[in-house]
């Protein structure tokens, strides 16, 4: 009998905030047994081919990204994460959102530094820019700056209220999800709802708008993760049975920006397979 293939379907690199490059990475999801995994970086593909270049044997890369989102239904608007896979990275609409958004995370990145700056917090802009080395910037990055100024000794303790958490949490220009979702299935995408229900990251989407999604071309919710609660997860399949929607299960891994082990959440096999057969835009790779 054969043992079930381990899939993992959200991992970030040095691309976005992941601390390993993406070819450390697709070595790092060999070593741990995996069989299939996405690099789904934060708003941009830049990692894509130092994955494929470095694929071991055994291992298949899902193509993938992770989308920030806004729901612009509620007041403020609320920030969400959508997945896409297997989308064509050409893609014109796509690919220029998407470094519109890398852009609106510099703007945001920066002034979120002048907020701290001006409560007299030793941080620069220019050294937070090179800690991400070309990679999408995020809050991580920020948190790095804030533990090297002793600051705070955790990413975690930096994601606080008195920090990136809340204090000196400023929005960023994110993509309205209802157009996400129509540009990666215009690009032979599949989009899936990441941590939809993860309440300890702030306010979640009501269920109403996850069906909206579905209605509009969203192919599934990312139910398994290190953010949801046990009844969380069962709500979140339970919304996906009820709405045709395919359900994932991912470690999210993040590096040591994170405390999560790749492989910690796994996706089923038939679910993976839904995706590759809904994707026109790029294959799985599978390295010979
Ligand atoms: P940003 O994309 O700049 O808004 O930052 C959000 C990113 O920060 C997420 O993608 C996670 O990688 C990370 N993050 C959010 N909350 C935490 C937390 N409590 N501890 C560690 N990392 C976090
Ligand atoms: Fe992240
Ligand atoms: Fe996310
Ligand atoms: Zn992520």
């Amino acid at each position: 009998m054969s043992v079930p293939a381990r899939i993992d379907l959200h991992t970030h690199s040095t691309a976005s905030d992941g601390t390993l490059g993406p070819a450390e990475l697709v070595r790092a999801a060999a070593d741990a047994g995996l069989d299939v995994v996405a690099l789904t970086d934060h708003d941009t593909t830049a990692g894509w081919a130092a994955a494929v270049a470095a694929l071991p044997s055994g291992l298949t890369l899902v193509r993938g990204a992770e989308l920030s989102c806004r729901w612009s239904g509620t007041e403020p608007a609320l920030p969400l994460h959508l997945l896409a896979y297997l989308f064509d990275p050409a893609e014109p609409e796509l690919a220029a959102e998407l470094a519109r958004v890398r852009r609106a995370r510099e703007e945001r990145g920066e002034r979120i530094v002048r907020l701290l700056q001006a409560d007299g917090i030793p941080v620069s802009w220019s050294e937070i820019l090179a800690g991400a080395a070309g990679g999408t910037v995020g809050r991580p990055h920020i948190a790095q700056a804030l533990i090297r100024a002793g600051l705070v000794a955790t990413t975690t303790e930096a994601f606080g209220r008195g920090w990136l958490g809340e204090r000196y949490r400023l929005p960023k220009d994110d993509i309205d999800v209802f157009r996400a979702v129509a540009l990666v299935r215009a690009a032979g995408g599949v989009p899936v709802f990441a941590h939809p229900r993860a309440s300890r990251r702030g306010r979640i989407v009501p269920d109403e708008l996850v069906a909206a999604l579905a209605a509009a071309g969203l192919a599934g919710l990312e139910a398994d993760h290190e953010d949801h609660s046990p009844a969380e997860r069962e709500h979140v399949r339970r919304l996906a049975a009820e709405l045709g929607l395919l359900v994932t299960g991912a470690s999210d891994f993040h590096g040591t920006h994170k405390t999560v082990r790749l492989g910690a959440y796994t996706t089923a096999p038939e679910a993976y397979e839904r995706i590759v057969a809904l994707a026109r835009g790029v294959t799985p790779v599978a390295s010979g």
